[in-house]
């Protein structure tokens, strides 16, 4: 789990989303993928926001992708980051970066999927930068 200062807000858990939580757990992180229509969303959902179909597959994210928009909130205390991140698989969500320096962040900052506790247990999906800015571990300069 991904260190966080301040706890997590919990989610509110209900029938359609335990699926989501107990995957988020279990360290993945599910999208909705739609049969008919083809497109992919998040959150993932019984009907497909597109065509309102029940064909739709919960499908596991890879957890890569990169900072679409951001925010530094610089009056919480402690300061935190919130952002947009569109994944590899073309969708995007609102979550926050996470064990990052601020302000080296900015838009398109390979990110890759962690998790953070929320005061109830509940497993969050955050992001936290990779790439020639951010290393983890040994870093060889390539883009
Ligand atoms: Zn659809």
């Amino acid at each position: 789990m991904a260190e966080m200062t301040s706890p997590m807000p919990s989610p509110r858990e209900t029938v359609e989303t335990a699926r989501f939580w107990q995957a988020a757990r279990e360290g993945t992180l599910l999208y909705g993928s739609c049969r008919v229509c083809g497109n992919c969303h998040y959150y993932p959902r019984l009907a497909c926001p597109f065509c309102l179909s029940d064909a739709v597959d919960w499908l596991p994210s890879r957890g890569m992708g990169e900072i679409y928009s951001y925010s530094i909130v610089r009056r919480a205390t402690p300061p935190y980051v919130t952002a947009w991140v569109r994944l590899q698989e073309g969708i995007t969500l609102f979550t926050n970066i996470v064990d990052c320096d601020a302000g080296a962040l900015a838009i398109g900052t390979n990110v890759k999927l962690v998790f953070a506790l929320s005061t109830d247990g509940h497993a969050i999906p955050v992001f936290t930068p990779i790439g020639p800015s951010f290393t983890l571990g040994s870093h060889a300069g390539s883009t």
